[in-house]
């Protein structure tokens, strides 16, 4: 499922000008490089974080991401995949890849 964020959205939620641009250009990196090693995103929605208790809020709080779609570039609730450490600012974060292996963007 192809989940697409739009300007109607974007203005509904009263989002910041160009998140719907941002959201989407986020789902086009399904990769995340730390330390060397390529490791598949984590969904909003697929991390026991994104639970308050034992309800899932329907949009990340931080960067608005509904459930299923990857984060924003930058979202202060990313975690990074195989150690749920916050990606914002990580020390071993080298950038996202749109494939394995591929080429890595800061
Ligand atoms: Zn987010």
């Amino acid at each position: 499922m192809v989940h697409k964020a739009t300007e109607k959205e974007e203005k509904k939620m009263k989002f910041f000008k160009g998140w719907a641009k941002e959201m989407n250009m986020a789902q086009k990196f399904p990769y995340v490089v730390v330390n060397g090693k390529y490791l598949k995103r984590v969904k909003y929605g697929k991390h026991k974080l994104d639970y308050y208790g034992s309800k899932l809020p329907e949009r990340c709080h931080d960067c608005g991401a509904r459930v299923g779609m990857y984060h924003a570039i930058g979202c202060d609730w990313e975690r990074i995949p195989d150690t749920s450490e916050q990606m914002l600012g990580h020390p071993k974060l080298k950038g996202f890849a749109t494939k394995k292996g591929g080429k890595v963007y800061g």
